[in-house]
């Protein structure tokens, strides 16, 4: 292997950049070359391509999103997409790809592996921490310090009025965001989808709450919750079963993605990128890095892309200790 490619591909988050930085900057330190690939698996595809030395990541560890820009490509799903994306590694002499991104960006990289025997690597990020073969991936600690900074904020407006509110932060199918923001921001009620607690016992927990002598509450939700109910749904529900509370949404959105990395954050982007290239220079492919007990450990992709990481059982019952 004598030059590595590094893209973005799929929802980005914050710490790509250092991601992108570190990988780069192995290169140079390996005395490899390497090029960056721009919009993810269709800037493969369209040769979008840029080769870069150390100086190119100068002043990018503290960005959030991407600077190599990030895409969703439907191209790349097809034989003939790959085969495209594969005559332009090779017209750039590219011997090997580290894709950082998510479950969707593995899969891709595993199956244009089998199909011609190139060597991918793989680097977790996104603000979900949903990927198997990680305690946490890149971008998933800023994610939930800016959902707790943010609901410091509405619990100040929550309390001065006595409301109740309902916080959807985002994690798609798990709940990952919304247990280690609710329990950090300290939260009333955590509703996720990996713990369905329907919807009398959260009645029965605003009740207790409110008698307790609490002036406002946070409730926050998961996206994926499995209530049934979205949030606005939820605020009818209980306006109309506990008129006791004046309720308010407030749906977080994208904001959660978005932010200068934490210091966990670039460190743990630094330290994946290292070990990425030097798998690869090992002659391991088809890896994606992860990190276990703050050791680096490597997990075939095939059983990374399986599942998602369950949530932490003993932090569900801190939180249901918390809540009570
Ligand atoms: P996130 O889910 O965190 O946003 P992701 O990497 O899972 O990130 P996806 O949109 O699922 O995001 O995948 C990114 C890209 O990977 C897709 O647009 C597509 O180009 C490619 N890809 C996904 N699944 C496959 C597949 N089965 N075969 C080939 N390419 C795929």
């Amino acid at each position: 292997i004598k030059k590595i490619a590094v893209l973005t591909s799929g929802g980005d988050s914050p710490g790509m950049n250092a991601a992108i930085r570190s990988v780069v900057r192995t290169c140079a330190f390996m005395k490899l070359e390497c090029a960056a690939i721009y919009r993810g698996y269709q800037g493969m595809i369209d040769g979008d391509f840029k080769d870069m030395t150390a100086r190119s990541v100068n002043n990018i560890i503290n960005k959030g999103g991407t600077i190599l820009k990030s895409a969703r490509c439907e191209e790349f799903r097809t034989p003939e997409g790959r085969q495209k994306a594969y005559n332009q590694l090779k017209k750039h002499n590219i011997d090997a790809f580290v894709v950082i991104g998510g479950n969707g960006s593995f899969a891709g990289g595993l199956k244009f592996n089998e199909e011609f025997n190139f060597p991918v690597m793989g680097i977790p990020g996104t603000i979900d921490n949903d990927i198997l073969g990680t305690s946490y991936t890149i971008g998933f600690d800023t994610a939930i310090n800016t959902v707790v900074e943010v609901i410091d904020k509405i619990r100040d407006t929550a309390s001065s009025h006595n409301r109740l509110f309902f916080v959807e932060v985002m994690g798609r199918d798990v709940g990952h965001i919304a247990l280690n923001a609710g329990v950090g921001a300290g939260a009333e009620e955590i509703l996720i989808p990996e713990q369905n607690l329907g919807l009398e016992r959260l009645l029965e927990s605003l009740k207790r709450s409110k008698k307790s002598g609490k002036s406002s509450s946070i409730v926050i939700v998961a996206e994926g919750d499995k209530t049934g109910k979205n949030v606005f749904e939820l605020k009818d529900y209980v306006e109309e079963h506990l008129p006791i509370y004046d309720v308010r949404v407030s749906v977080l959105g994208h904001m959660q993605r978005g932010g200068s990395p934490t210091c966990f954050d670039r460190v743990l982007a630094s330290r994946m990128g290292v070990k990425a290239v030097e798998a690869l220079m090992a002659g391991k492919s088809n890896y994606m890095v992860g990190i276990r007990d703050n050791n680096l450990i490597l997990t075939p992709i095939s059983e990374a892309i399986k599942a998602h990481t369950p949530v932490d059982e003993e932090l569900v019952r801190v939180s249901d200790i918390m809540t009570t």
